[in-house]
């Protein structure tokens, strides 16, 4: 699950990250409302307004403004909120902005510039442990850094019985080239960022940038924080922090009827049981010359309820011209699965593209014979490669 900024730096707050402070505005008026008790707070009449959406790269879509005094911040909030903003990371159409998060301006200039650095805490997939990358180079795409400077991206990987040991924060200060206050509070900020992110059971923590400060403060300017959602359950007041806005709608209404669904951009539908099953079919589709539409894995209970439910989520979708149900009957009993196939499409009467159905396992063939027999246009296979040509066949 994916928080917005403004949660992410309440979040890292909260175990002692030192951030850049703000307050979130639904409105102009409630942005203006910020900006005077940030003022009071801090002394600076300079503020950013933030565009809080689920993606990065608002900076360069026009997201990111700096006010320098009320009129401004008014003006710029009620420009920014309602706006569609595109960014490198959204679609096209990019994603309606609700709300902003406005912020102290931490750029003041002073005797050193500040400086902007890149961290994230991530797992390491091919050795299971956490590791903290930075960079020099903050405040840009890290994936350019990666491309044509990777000397300049360091990572420190955790042991998960110590824990981040001192020496290695003081190896991430010293790496970023910091010395004297900056060098304390970096090390101090590096064992805070990594105690969050193991507290909250997160999967991702992207701060880009970490600011030094001209009076050498290090604090978080953005943050990009994902959790674990198979960990939310003993979360409940991060579990709240959910924003079903910024998810794909199918997405979240399959959710909620407890399949597992991803929409892709294909225009193959496909129902299956078993994730392992449901990613070896959407290769099927790909090598019969589809795409898949979707990833839907509907779990061990493929009954009548449960395959109906799914056929309405595929169909919600316009791009689907073919949907291929692939079934393992293990746990389940093929004939039911068949049955709640044939009753579904009857209930649903509008189905207007070819279904193949393929169920292997016990009662296949009964099955099969219910499938041939029920008058419908569905096409029944037995094995894989049938399956994938009856595919072919209807999309060419
Ligand atoms: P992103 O573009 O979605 O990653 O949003 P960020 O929160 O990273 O902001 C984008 C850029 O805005 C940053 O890289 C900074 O250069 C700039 N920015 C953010 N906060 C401030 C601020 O307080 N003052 C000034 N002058 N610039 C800021
Ligand atoms: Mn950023």
């Amino acid at each position: 699950m994916n928080l917005h900024e403004y949660q992410g730096k309440e979040l890292l707050s909260s175990f002692g990250v030192r951030i850049q402070r703000g307050i979130v505005a639904q409105s102009a008026s409630e942005a203006v409302e910020a900006a005077k008790k940030l003022t009071e707070e801090t002394g600076t009449g300079w503020h950013v307004i933030k565009a809080q959406i689920h993606a990065g790269g608002r900076g360069k879509g026009g997201g990111v403004k700096l006010a320098k005094n009320l009129q401004e911040v008014e003006e710029l909030a009620g420009q920014i909120i309602g706006m569609n903003l595109v960014t490198p990371q959204t679609s096209k159409e990019g994603k309606k902005v609700h709300q902003v998060l406005i912020a102290e301006d931490v750029y003041y200039p002073g005797d050193n510039e500040p400086e902007e650095y890149y961290m994230s805490v991530l797992l390491n997939r091919s050795n299971g442990r956490n590791m903290i990358m930075y960079s020099t180079e903050g405040g840009m795409d890290i994936e350019q850094v990666a491309e044509e400077t990777p000397h300049l991206i360091f990572t420190e990987e955790i042991d998960p019985a110590l824990g981040l040991l001192p020496f290695q924060a003081r190896r991430v200060a010293f790496n970023l080239g910091l010395s004297g206050a900056a060098f304390k509070e970096m090390t101090k900020f590096v064992s805070a960022l990594y105690t969050a992110y193991v507290k909250s059971d997160a999967s991702l923590f992207e701060i880009n940038p970490v600011l030094k400060t001209s009076d050498d403060k290090i604090m978080a300017v953005d943050s990009k924080v994902t959790l674990d959602g198979n960990a939310l359950f003993r979360h409940k007041d991060l579990a709240e922090l959910r924003d079903k806005r910024e998810e794909n709608p199918i997405e979240v209404e399959a959710g909620e009827l407890g399949l597992n669904y991803v929409d892709l951009d294909g225009n193959v539908g496909c129902m299956v049981n078993g994730a392992g099953l449901a990613m070896a079919t959407m290769d099927l589709i790909k090598q019969a010359g589809g795409d898949p539409a979707n990833f839907l894995d509907v779990g061990g209970t493929a009954d009548a309820a449960r395959v109906e439910a799914a056929f309405k989520i595929i169909l919600k979708d316009p791009n689907v011209k073919a949907i291929l149900i692939n079934i393992f009957g293990g746990i389940v009993r093929c004939d039911r699965v068949a049955q709640g196939v044939i009753d579904a499409y009857k209930n649903m009467g509008n189905i207007n593209v070819p279904i193949i159905v393929r169920l292997q396992g016990t009662n296949a063939d009964i099955a099969k014979e219910l499938i041939d027999n029920s008058g419908l246009d569905v096409l029944s296979a037995t094995e894989f490669q049938e399956a994938a040509d009856k595919v072919q066949a209807v999309l060419s």
